[in-house]
């Protein structure tokens, strides 16, 4: 037990010293974050207002445009990772990669 204890040792030590995020460094990649989601308008008042970058509709489309998965399937964008994951999807991935092999 202490044996394990000795070995993890150094990694918590190498844990501990990691330096920690800055709250500048934070501040600016939720910036960055948000800044790909809302776009920021500068009314004519002066006041600053944050609206979507993408209307609900455009997301809609853009989910449900129809793109070619690596397999050869026809599917809506936003299928992409269900279908990725799906027993359809492995197993033509299967069948083209022993294609290539042979
Ligand atoms: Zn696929």
């Amino acid at each position: 037990m202490d044996e394990i204890k000795e070995g993890l040792a150094p990694l918590i030590k190498q844990r501990k010293q990691r330096p920690k995020m800055s709250e500048e460094e934070r501040k600016r990649r939720k910036n960055e974050c948000e800044k790909r989601r809302y776009r920021r308008i500068v009314e004519a008042t002066g006041k600053v207002v944050r609206e979507r970058a993408r209307t609900a509709e455009e997301t809609k489309a853009w989910r449900t445009e129809r793109v070619a998965c690596e397999c050869g399937c026809i599917i809506a964008r936003g299928n992409l990772p269900v279908h990725r994951r799906s027993k359809k999807h492995q197993q033509l991935m299967f069948e083209i990669s022993s294609r290539a092999e042979s």
